[in-house]
């Protein structure tokens, strides 16, 4: 079997086997629920219930705020505390609804259809974008617009991301090992909106239990095949996944759909099924708790609104001060400085590191050595790129295709002169951006 994959990447140390063995857990929240409106890219939500009022699990209680937009439902049944704004994982202040829950777990009544094929192309499309389905991969982006491409007959591939290349992270294999026919029927809920697609299930070669599960699995689906991937950072970004599968190239101004493709992650898929066959929307995430700092790493399947510091005290605590907390996988995570955030539709894991984990990151000059560029998978060259940066060198930076960096933190892995080239590349690809926003 070959393996396919994409040109540059790194291979970090993974630490996969902190979790990967260990059975999912089930967590009840023992405090405040906080919803927050924006866990998706588009519009923030505008909440459709008030202080005081009762809710019931899977209950809307935020509408979308415009088409690229998403619902928000409760996970839990209880009272609406407050409609506040609440810290995030970037640290910023956005608006929230606190629910108190009353740990009575009721839930509204889901309209479930026996098939897919029950419903119409349009009535699934809907049926996904009322069960507040987004991305789960991280990106957060409406799945209902995704699976909207300007014309569905030019789609020819639906790859099923199950790279899950960020090192740590094991919920999307715990999910394709445990419950792989939900990824499957995942897979042909989407594959029922493109009659000319193929389906892939792309999956890195550290998981060859879980390849040979889903292949004995698809055996018999004509339109679906699983993909073995070479096990290399950042194989799950979508380009190298659509590169690697499919051969075919994508930039920064074209969508996946403009190269005959479409992209979900392992849990997008199943929340997908979930919401047009079962009726239930979007309301609980595998979240893997691990780092050396934890005293037992694990995943838990978990309701959105979850307050972080709960999912640690479910993994024993911390059993040595953790020198580092992230909000999802070591290379494009983002640092925590507060506990005090809550599990949205697009975390994917909460991350520990103790002093030994964490590298020294005392920047020195660049020393030439070429590394960054050989690693970019964008086939950037990075130390130019972040000097032009530091330098708020606009026009350079643009020049020299700053705007293709996908900030997969390769080059500032494999610099020797720990130079915080993602960080600046990526902070000059935002201001950019902003820019172009106000003279648009
Ligand atoms: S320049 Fe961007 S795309 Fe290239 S390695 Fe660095 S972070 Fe990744
Ligand atoms: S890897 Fe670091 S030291 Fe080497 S060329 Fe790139 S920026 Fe310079």
């Amino acid at each position: 079997m070959g393996l396919l994959t994409f040109k540059g990447g790194v291979h970090p140390y993974d630490g996969k086997e902190l979790s990967k063995d260990k059975p999912i857990k089930s967590v009840s929240p023992k405090g405040d629920l906080v919803y927050l409106l924006s866990q998706h890219i588009g519009a923030p939500a505008k909440p459709i219930v008030a202080k005081g009022d009762r809710v019931l699990a899977g209950q809307k209680i935020a509408e979308p705020g415009g088409f690229v937009s998403s619902p928000v439902h409760a996970s839990v049944s209880g009272t609406v505390k407050a409609i506040e704004p609440h810290l995030t994982v970037t640290g910023a202040m956005v608006p929230a609804i606190v629910v108190e829950n009353d740990q009575k777990y009721e839930e509204v009544e889901f309209s479930s259809v026996e098939k897919v094929e029950d419903l119409t192309k349009e009535e699934v499309i809907k049926r996904i974008q009322e069960g507040g389905v987004v991305g789960m991969g991280g990106a957060g982006f409406p799945t209902h617009v995704k699976l909207s491409p300007k014309d569905p007959d030019k789609i020819e591939y639906v790859l099923i991301n199950g790279a899950e290349c960020e090192p740590y992270i094991t919920s999307d294999y715990k999910r394709m090992m445990d419950e792989p026919q939900l990824v499957i029927a995942g897979l042909k809920t989407i594959l029922y909106l493109f009659d000319n697609a193929k389906g892939y299930i792309c999956i890195e070669d550290n998981k060859p239990d879980c390849i040979k599960k889903m292949e004995e699995l698809v055996k018999s689906e004509p339109r679906i095949e699983v993909k073995a991937l070479q096990t290399k950072y950042p194989q799950g970004a979508e380009r190298s996944l659509i590169y690697a599968t499919t051969g075919r190239e994508v930039n920064s101004s074209m969508l996946p759909a403009d190269a005959g493709c479409v992209v979900d992650n392992v849990e997008t898929a199943v929340a997908a099924y979930k919401a047009v066959v079962l009726g239930r929307p979007l309301m609980h995430k595998i979240i893997t708790v691990t780092g050396d700092a934890v005293a037992n790493p694990q995943n838990f399947a978990v309701c959105t609104g979850t307050i972080y510091e709960e999912l640690v005290e479910e993994a024993g605590g911390f059993q040595q001060e953790p020198e580092k907390i992230i909000s999802g996988g070591p290379m494009m995570g983002q640092g925590l400085f507060s506990m005090q955030v809550p599990v949205t539709k697009s975390s994917s894991a909460l991350l520990c590191l103790t002093k030994d984990e964490v590298s020294a990151n005392k920047e020195t000059a660049c020393i030439n050595c070429g590394r960054c560029v050989s690693v970019c998978p964008a086939r950037l060259v990075p130390s130019r790129l972040a000097t032009f940066a530091d330098h708020q060198d606009e026009e350079a930076f643009v020049k020299w295709e700053g705007m293709e960096c996908v900030a997969c933190g390769c080059c500032s892995f494999t610099c020797p002169a720990k130079r915080h080239l993602t960080q600046s590349i990526k902070s000059m690809r935002a201001m950019v951006l902003n820019n172009r926003k106000k003279n648009a």
